[in-house]
């Protein structure tokens, strides 16, 4: 059996590492955003996370899964690791991982997939207010990394993978919009400042 390409092993890590952290994390209050480092070599896993802004707004899933990262003992250096993150990162994350070194990340949705699928429109808002940009105005590509669509590298895969990630997809984003519609239902007894 050939590798899996990165494509489809990082939506299985979304649906078996991530998705299962962030359904817990949800019932407890927090947003849907998560993350997970993997190794390049062999895309085996080092961390997953989700958000925790119950705690502390600023544990967003990338920071959690990056502050998790470095309790770890025996930790690869960021040279040689993946940064995946089920929503592109906001400002304060994609800093994070800037700082971190790492030279990627690959994001699941969008910026405007946050606002306009999630009703979380911080992200944007924010790249507008401080930095004067618009959506995807920032720099994907950049001297520290460059950022890539998961869904752009579904659609570079050939047949029939392609259509079977097509399908994780569509799987993945229904067990989102469920996290979603409960995160928006019980966001109003949260005191998370950027609810
Ligand atoms: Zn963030």
């Amino acid at each position: 059996m050939p590798a899996k390409t990165i494509a489809a092993r990082l939506l299985a890590v979304i649906d078996d590492d991530v998705l299962p952290l962030t359904e817990r994390g949800v019932a407890a209050g927090n947003k849907v955003f998560g993350a997970a480092i993997l190794r390049k070599s062999d895309l085996s896993l080092v961390v997953a996370g989700t958000n925790d802004e119950t705690d502390n707004p600023l544990l967003h899933g990338e920071i959690n899964t990056l502050n998790q990262f470095y309790e770890l003992t025996d930790r690869p250096p960021t040279s040689e690791l993946v940064f995946l993150t089920t929503h592109e990162p906001c400002t304060l994350c994609m800093s994070a991982i800037t700082w971190a070194g790492f030279d990627n990340y690959y994001y699941f949705y969008s910026h405007e997939d946050s606002r306009d699928s999630f009703a979380i429109p911080h992200d944007l808002v924010i790249l507008k207010e401080l930095f004067g940009l618009e959506p995807g105005g920032y720099r994907r590509s950049n001297a520290f990394w460059t950022a890539y669509a998961l869904a752009d590298l579904v659609e570079s895969e050939d047949e029939p993978l392609r259509s079977e990630l097509r399908a994780q997809t569509s799987r993945i984003k229904e067990r989102y919009a469920a996290l979603s519609d409960r995160y928006q239902e019980s966001k109003g007894d949260n005191d998370i400042p950027l609810s």
